[in-house]
């Protein structure tokens, strides 16, 4: 028998003839037939499993495993002949992609079908295992045709812990039989519902940023077969038909007329199985690609035709009643899923060649001849060194090449902080990457300084750029520089430790800096911060900077080795001081180095926070920094005692929670020393409210401002037309960019991060500077992005705004912050920000 492998990537092994199950149809191995109920994720597993026992010419493997330990799988399906040559197959095809070395022997295209990234989208888990069942079908003629010259490969499930979050919700309300009724409970789900991950993130937001397990595991054997074509299985809301691709506008620069061309291919080919249904579908409308984060975009960004395919379904449960008046059955929708399958195979089976062929010359146009204006992205060597490690680790995951420069020397490039040409000296420790490798492409999507949008109505945010993410100094250069040396990581080199030093002192620069404050917070080590700047046997202490002293630790048991070793763990430059006189600055015991309290953290999480935004936190904490947090639902928020926490963090949301009777003891809490922190929708919820001092900006003056330009603007263009009236409310809109937010350095609430923050805003709250309080974010006089999309009457409003503020408010604080830092946990300064506000602010 052939066994399951558990471990990721060992390929192969159990090739030969093996004593055979017989092969079960899903009907004969559930017990039930697909759609008749929702299959819990164990029992997909446990079928693919099956299927792989009963046939020579499958292979299941697990992958990885989930938050809640759920198996991640994946399924290689090919004909006898190409399965015995598997690992040839998938060599050639790097060879073919520039990602190995040699030339290639074999011809098969790879197809690749990618189902439920999100959870309760719960139809694609049921249509892979049709899809996989006739794929092998030894009655199926078709199927068995397309394999000789396609290679299948399946992910029958990428996010099972919400897959059975939302298959256990309508296992435990559905009515029996079931209700067709949208009011019925079945098609309601409950917060957080079941689309996101085990933390609540989109995972289909998450392949370019890989902060979640699933991705992780993902990305890497995504990037060991490169396919040719990927879908990405969805739903949308149940009252639309189906969507497939070719996909609409705007679609990024560097995607190619052939991967244009062949969406066209696909899609007419699943148009023709739908049209001899009379089934309803749209195309070109709604699904863009430009965000580089999605199941689309990445595998379009990495030389495959990249797909999402969309089914109406969304809270139909087993059936529903449409807006039209149809039902629309669970049967029904597998069936559409499975029939783009089957006709997504058929169609790239039927122009293999020519596919394979299409693939090849893409790679070769990106590693020799790429069209777009920057070649070359310098990221200087003297940045923070932790930023540096996260971000070439961060490349390698994706299999970008990088590496340093053979000499030195001067170079012109677009520098992202001053966003000008400027020249600068190329070093031997800068970090070089060109884009004349096989990811050329995707690394234009991640660094560019502005990308160009084909269209201002996209689906998503119309700016990303990790450079900014991570606030790094950087250039991208229009020539081509050579990598030819390899990256050397930094590596802190610790000294010999003095003997029973007087105290320790570590800088607090960067998150890895926040890890181990929190470390040693966790070890009951009592830690400081000196709010200035100091001097101490010739070397500079930023402002931030931890002090461990050896008085007040006497309760740590073998405190130096307590302190030591948590440095070494995490790869902390320690340093000691023999004394508590410093050359420059305040001396250790001066009331400008604080004592940091350590936080005991409750976060706001259920009902009227935003899911997503509540996950960023809490995977923040439990999986980034690794510090406790206590979740306090918003349904029984009211009753708890807050006394027993010193911060509370409110993330984004839409809250009806913030009543007068709960504001009053919030505000009785805050003076009695306790830190609250409000994030964009958590921030509006205070705004204007008795007790705080936060504004909405809504003065007469800016509000006609803002109708004077957009006035202006309607002079311009004219009446607006009906058929642009979705586009007219643009003028209001942002779609997720960066904006230059000037800083108050001297303020902790800014510690690590210098004079500039770059903001990714995706909302439109605007307020007032604070009259009392700390602005230490602000925008400051006319504004425009520095990357992506925002509307006229938008930046118009923006002007000389707070974007971070503290308002200290008896013994405690109100820490507000307009924009979400967290937003899908990408953004390694705004992490820094929030880190401030619980660790450093107040204190
Ligand atoms: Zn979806």
């Amino acid at each position: 028998m052939k066994k399951l492998l558990l471990t990721a990537f060992t390929l192969f092994i159990s090739l030969g003839s093996f004593a055979q199950a017989k092969l079960q149809s899903p009907a004969e191995f559930l017990g039930y037939e697909l759609g008749d109920r929702f299959t819990r994720h164990h029992r997909m597993v446990e079928y693919f499993k099956q299927v792989d026992e009963a046939q020579t010419n499958v292979q299941v493997m697990q992958y990885g495993e989930t938050y809640e330990h759920r198996p991640l799988i994946y399924a290689i399906i090919a004909s006898p002949e190409n399965f015995k040559n598997i690992e040839q197959i998938r060599q050639d095809n790097l060879k073919r992609a520039g990602m190995a070395d040699g030339n290639p022997s074999t011809k098969v295209a790879i197809v690749w079908l990618s189902y439920n990234v999100h959870g309760n989208e719960a139809n694609s888990m049921e249509a892979s295992m049709k899809t996989i069942y006739e794929l092998v079908n030894p009655d199926n003629a078709k199927t068995k045709e397309w394999l000789k010259n396609t290679v299948v490969i399946m992910d029958p499930c990428i996010n099972p812990d919400g897959r059975d979050r939302f298959a256990n919700f309508f296992n435990q309300n559905g009515n029996n039989p079931p209700n067709p009724d949208p009011q019925a409970r079945e098609h309601a789900e409950p917060w957080p519902r079941g689309r996101a991950n085990h933390y609540l993130f989109d995972l289909n937001r998450d392949w370019a940023w890989e902060t979640q397990i699933e991705s992780q595991h993902r990305i890497k054997i995504y990037n060991q077969w490169m396919p040719h074509v990927h879908v990405d299985y969805h739903e949308q809301g149940y009252n639309n038909p189906y969507y497939f691709a070719p996909a609409a506008e705007p679609l990024h620069e560097v995607i190619t007329p052939w991967q244009r061309e062949f969406q066209n291919t696909i899609g007419r080919n699943n148009a023709k199985y739908f049209d001899e249904q009379g089934w309803l579908y749209f195309t070109k409308e709604r699904f863009d690609l430009y965000y580089p984060s999605y199941g689309d975009t990445y595998p379009t960004y990495s030389g495959a035709i990249g797909m999402t395919y969309e089914k109406g379904g969304i809270g139909a449960g087993l059936t529903v009643t449409t807006n039209e008046g149809d039902s629309m059955t669970l049967k029904d929708r597998l069936t559409h899923h499975f029939t783009t399958g089957m006709a997504t195979i058929e169609a790239s089976s039927m122009n293999a060649n020519k596919l394979v062929d299409e693939f090849e010359k893409y790679f070769k146009e990106t590693i020799n001849t790429p069209s777009v204006p920057y070649k070359t992205y310098v990221i200087k060597g003297d940045n923070n060194a932790d930023k540096l490690n996260k971000l070439t680790s961060w490349l390698s995951s994706h299999s970008i090449q990088y590496g340093h420069a053979s000499a030195g020397r001067a170079a012109k490039g677009f520098d992202y902080q001053t966003q000008a040409q400027n020249n600068f000296s190329l070093t031997t420790d800068d970090v070089v990457v060109n884009i004349y490798q096989p990811k050329g492409r995707f690394i234009t999507t991640v660094f560019e300084p502005q990308s160009k949008l084909t269209d201002s109505m996209t689906y998503d945010i119309t700016a990303w750029n990790l450079i900014y993410g991570y606030g790094l100094k950087a250039f991208a250069l229009n020539e081509k520089i050579a990598v030819a040396k390899l990256y050397q990581a930094k590596k802190v080199v610790n000294e010999a430790v003095a003997n029973k030093p007087y105290a320790y002192l570590f800088r607090y620069e960067s998150l890895n800096d926040v890890e181990f404050l929190a470390a040693l917070m966790k070890k009951g080590v009592k830690v400081r911060s000196s709010e200035k700047g100091f001097v101490l046997d010739g070397q500079n202490f930023e402002p931030g900077s931890l002090i461990v002293t050896r008085r007040n630790n006497e309760g740590v048991a073998d405190f130096d080795n307590v302190v030591q070793s948590a440095a070494k763990a995490l790869g902390r430059k320690i340093h000691t001081a023999t004394t508590g006189y410093v050359d420059k600055g305040s001396d250790f015991g001066s009331s400008d180095v604080n004592y940091l309290e350590p936080p005991k953290i409750a976060l706001i999480g259920g009902d009227q926070t935003s899911s997503l935004a509540h996950g960023e936190v809490w995977h923040f904490f439990e999986q980034q920094i690794h510090y406790p947090v206590t979740v306090i639902g918003t349904d029984y928020f009211r009753n708890v005692d807050l006394w027993k926490y010193n911060v509370l963090i409110v993330p984004d949301g839409s809250y009806r929670l913030f009543d007068e009777a709960t504001l009053g003891i919030i505000d009785r809490w805050v003076n009695d020393g306790g830190r609250l922190i409000l994030i964009a929708g958590g921030t509006s919820a205070f705004a204007d409210k008795k007790g705080f001092g936060l504004k909405e900006y809504a003065t007469e003056d800016a509000k006609k401002q803002a109708e004077k330009v957009a006035k202006e603007q309607q002079e311009k263009e004219g009446p607006v037309k009906y058929g642009d009236a979705e586009r007219k409310q643009l003028s209001n809109a942002i779609f997720g960019a960066i904006y230059k937010v000037s800083l108050d350095k001297s303020h902790p609430l800014a510690f690590g991060l210098g004079d500039t923050y770059y903001s990714l805003r995706t909302n439109t709250q605007h307020y007032t500077y604070l009259e009392k309080g700390w602005n230490v974010g602000i925008l400051k006089g006319k504004q425009k992005p520095v990357m992506g999309f925002a509307g006229v009457k938008i930046n118009k409003a923006l002007e000389n705004t707070m974007v971070f503020g503290v308002e200290d408010k008896g013994k405690g604080n109100v820490i507000y912050m307009a924009d979400n830092p967290m937003f899908r946990s990408f953004w390694e300064n705004g992490k820094m920000i929030f880190s401030n506000a619980v660790f450093m602010v107040g204190q």
